[in-house]
C-alpha cells in the first residue's frame, strides 16, 4: 500500500513567483519539494488577472533561468536599455544607459501573469517537485526533528523544513507568531498596459509628479506597463472612469513622445504599504518574498528581493545537504537570515526614503532633489553604485545570482 504521507525535504506554502522559483531550483538540485498553493493552477497567471509589469533585475533573470523558466518568459519580456528619471517637468534628469555598465540590458519588464505562468509550468515539469493545488493547510506542527502538515483535504506531508511563501498576508508567518512592522502609504498604484504607435526604444521613464511617482516601463513590442501613483480615493476614481476618459488622463501624463496611445486589458489599483517580518526564521521555518517583506514599488524591487531570498535560501539548503546536515537545523537557517537581513532592511529604507523625498512638494526640497538628481548624473561612481544596486549586483551574491549552478 502506498505511504499516505508525502515525505520531502522542504515544504513550500505558496506557489507564487517566489515560492514557485524556490521549489524549481531546489528540485533541479535534487532536493525533494512539495508546494501547497491555495489557488487552482489554471487561475495562476491567467492573462488579464493582473496588470503589474515587473522590472526583473539583471541578476534575478539568472535565477529565473537557473529554474528553467526564462525561456517561456523571454518572448514577452522587454529589455531595459536606458532609464530616465525626472522630477515633474524639470529639465534636469538622471540618465542611466546600459552601456555604462556592460553590453547587456539593465533589466527586463515582464507582465506578472507571464512570470507566474512560466514559473508554474516549470514547477509542474520538475521531477522531485510535487504541486498540491488547490490546497490549504489545516494543521502545521513544527516538531524537534521534522515538520508535519495536514491539508484540509486530508493529505499529509512531512518535511525537514517549511518555507512561508504565501505572500504579504502570510498565514504561515502568523501561525508562527512572527510580528510584522508595517507602514501604510497614503497612496495607491494604478497599473495598466498601454499600447503606442511609436517604439519605446527600451527606455524606462520614472517621473516624480506631485501626486507620486509615475513610471512607463518598456514591454515587448510597442507596449508599456504603467505604474501611476495617486492618493487612494483619486486612484479609485481615475480607474473607475470609462476607457476614453481614463485614456485621455493617461495620455496627458505620458505626453506625446510615443504617439497615439491605447489600452490593453484591464486596469487595477493596489494600496501601497511597507512591511517587514521581525524575523525571517523560526524553528524549522524560513520566510521568503512578500511573506518576509514588502516595499513601495518606486524602485521596482519587491519581487527582486524575494528572488534574492530564493537564491540565498536554496544555497544554504543545498550546502547543508551536501555536508550531510539537516536542512532545517538552526545554524542553516541562521546563515540564511544573516545573509538576507541587511540587504532587505537597506532596500526597505531606500524605497521608503525615496517615496518620502519625492512625494513632497515643498519648494526648497523640490529644488534640492532636482539639483541632487543632476549632481548624481555628473558623478559616474555614484551613478554606478545606484545602478549596481538596482541590477542586483551589490553585496555577497549567492551562486544562482551569479549565474552559476547551485
Ligand atoms: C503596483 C506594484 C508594482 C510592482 N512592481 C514590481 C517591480 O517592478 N519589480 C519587482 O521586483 N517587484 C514589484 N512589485 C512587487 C511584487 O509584485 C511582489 O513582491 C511579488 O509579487 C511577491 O511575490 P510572492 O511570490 O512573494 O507573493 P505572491 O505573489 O503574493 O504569491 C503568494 C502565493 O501564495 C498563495 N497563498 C496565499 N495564502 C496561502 C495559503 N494560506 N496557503 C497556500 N497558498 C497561499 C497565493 O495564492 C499566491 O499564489 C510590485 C508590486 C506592486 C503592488
Amino acid at each position: 500500500m502506498a505511504d499516505p504521507v508525502l515525505r520531502v525535504d522542504v515544504a513550500v506554502i505558496g506557489g507564487g513567483p517566489v515560492g514557485g522559483l524556490l521549489a524549481s531550483v531546489l528540485a533541479r538540485a535534487g532536493v525533494a519539494v512539495a508546494v501547497v498553493e491555495a489557488a487552482p493552477p489554471a487561475a495562476l497567471g491567467r492573462a488579464g488577472s493582473d496588470a503589474r509589469a515587473i522590472a526583473v533585475s539583471y541578476t534575478s533573470r539568472k535565477v529565473i533561468a537557473g529554474a528553467g523558466a526564462w525561456e517561456a518568459m523571454a518572448p514577452e519580456a522587454g529589455a531595459i536599455q536606458e532609464i530616465r528619471v525626472t522630477d515633474s517637468a524639470s529639465p534636469l534628469f538622471l540618465h542611466y544607459d546600459h552601456q555604462e555598465i556592460g553590453d547587456h540590458p539593465l533589466g527586463w519588464i515582464v507582465p506578472n501573469p507571464t512570470i507566474r505562468r512560466s514559473v508554474l509550468e516549470q514547477l509542474t515539469a520538475s521531477p522531485g517537485a510535487h504541486l498540491l493545488a488547490p490546497a490549504r493547510v489545516e494543521r502545521l506542527e513544527r516538531l524537534a526533528g521534522r515538520v508535519e502538515i495536514e491539508l484540509k483535504d486530508g493529505r499529509r506531508i512531512e518535511a525537514a523544513l517549511v518555507v512561508a511563501a504565501d505572500g504579504r498576508a502570510s498565514a504561515t508567518r502568523e501561525s508562527a507568531g512572527i510580528a510584522v512592522t508595517r507602514r501604510a502609504y497614503d497612496e495607491s498604484a494604478i497599473v495598466c498596459t498601454m499600447t503606442h504607435e511609436l517604439p519605446h526604444r527600451g527606455i524606462a521613464h520614472e517621473r516624480f509628479l506631485p501626486a507620486g511617482p509615475f513610471a512607463i516601463l518598456p514591454l515587448a513590442g510597442n507596449r508599456s506597463g504603467i505604474v501611476w501613483t495617486e492618493p487612494h480615493e483619486r486612484a479609485a476614481a481615475i480607474c473607475n472612469q470609462d476607457d476614453d476618459a481614463f485614456r485621455a488622463e493617461l495620455a496627458e501624463r505620458v505626453g506625446g513622445f510615443l504617439g497615439p496611445i491605447g489600452l490593453e486589458g484591464a486596469r487595477f489599483h493596489h494600496p501601497l504599504s511597507l512591511h517587514l517580518a521581525q524575523s525571517m526564521i523560526a524553528p524549522r521555518l524560513a520566510l521568503v518574498g512578500d511573506a518576509a517583506h514588502g516595499m513601495h514599488p518606486i524602485a521596482g524591487q519587491g519581487m527582486n528581493m524575494g528572488i534574492r531570498d530564493v537564491a540565498a535560501l536554496a544555497e544554504v539548503i543545498v550546502d547543508a545537504r551536501r555536508l550531510g546536515l539537516d536542512p532545517g537545523a538552526p545554524q542553516v537557517l541562521e546563515r540564511y537570515q544573516r545573509w538576507r537581513r541587511f540587504d532587505t532592511m537597506l532596500m526597505l529604507g531606500l524605497t521608503d526614503g525615496l517615496d518620502r523625498l519625492f512625494s513632497n512638494d515643498i519648494p526648497p526640497l523640490r529644488l534640492a532633489r532636482r539639483l541632487g538628481l543632476a549632481a548624481i548624473n555628473q558623478l559616474p561612481d555614484v551613478k554606478r553604485f545606484f545602478m549596481r544596486h538596482a541590477m542586483g549586483l551589490a553585496g555577497e551574491l549567492p551562486r544562482l545570482l551569479r549565474g552559476e549552478k547551485l
